[in-house]
């Protein structure tokens, strides 16, 4: 039988990494719900709707019926690339610029509603692994498996900081850890849909776990 797998957590405790192997191994649909976040941002950065000294949440909240999401399979990568109005968008929204941004953004009620409502809608005929910050808590309330992960500060940090170097971006240690860090704040204090931990969800803390020991434990808690 199908099931619907959440797997919330704080920013970068490497959700998508084990979200897309499970999904892979169990032949389900993962979905990347802070890639839709990401979009909403990046939209909001092309069109001049946020900046450093400004931030214009009507009109992004007017524009909101011009953004469409979408996903595609990519066989060579294994895994769905995001689409905003039909252009990839995968890597140009893993910038620092847009992870700068993207908490903010995720505090709009309205943008919140539109992505959940689609989330949802994806998730309705169930084998699906999807990662968030409320996906257990609002999205899918009643999720068969829900899974909180967790690790400090600074292991998230330098995770990060190393793939983004891998990746060619030019930024220090220090200002990861700083969009780490300040990204939990706002994504735990915003009124609308907080990241907390499902009082059903089943937390795992993987400072010291490998990828390999972390997906073994996701499917045995799948078959239980
Ligand atoms: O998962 P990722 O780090 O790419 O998410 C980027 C941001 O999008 C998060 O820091 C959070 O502010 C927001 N987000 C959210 N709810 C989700 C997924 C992401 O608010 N379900």
């Amino acid at each position: 039988k199908k099931i619907v797998i959440a797997i919330d957590g704080f920013s970068s405790t490497g959700k998508s990494t084990i979200a897309k192997q499970l999904a892979k191994k169990l032949n389900y649909i993962y979905v990347d719900t802070g890639a839709m976040y990401r979009a909403v941002t990046y939209y909001a950065l092309q069109h001049h709707l946020i900046g450093d000294d400004f931030f214009l949440s009507d009109e992004l909240i007017e524009s909101l019926s011009e953004i469409k999401i979408t996903f595609k399979f990519n066989e060579s990568l294994g895994f769905s690339e995001v689409y905003l109005n039909g252009k990839n968008i995968e890597k140009a929204i893993r910038t620092l610029e847009v992870s700068r941004y993207v908490s903010p953004v995720a505090t709009i009620s309205e943008v919140r509603k539109k992505l959940v409502e689609q989330q949802q809608l994806m998730g309705k005929d169930k084998g699906i692994v999807m990662d968030g910050r409320d996906i257990g808590t609002v999205v899918f309330p009643n999720a068969e498996l829900k899974i909180f992960m967790t690790a400090s500060a600074e292991t998230r940090a330098q995770r990060r900081y190393k793939e983004l170097i891998e990746r060619g971006h030019d930024l220090s240690y220090e200002e990861v850890l700083e969009n780490v860090t300040t990204r939990d704040r706002i994504d735990s204090t915003r009124e609308d849909s907080p990241l907390v931990k499902a009082e059903d969800a089943i937390e795992i803390d993987n400072s010291d776990l490998t990828i390999e020991e972390q997906v073994e434990t996701l499917l045995k808690l799948v078959k239980s």
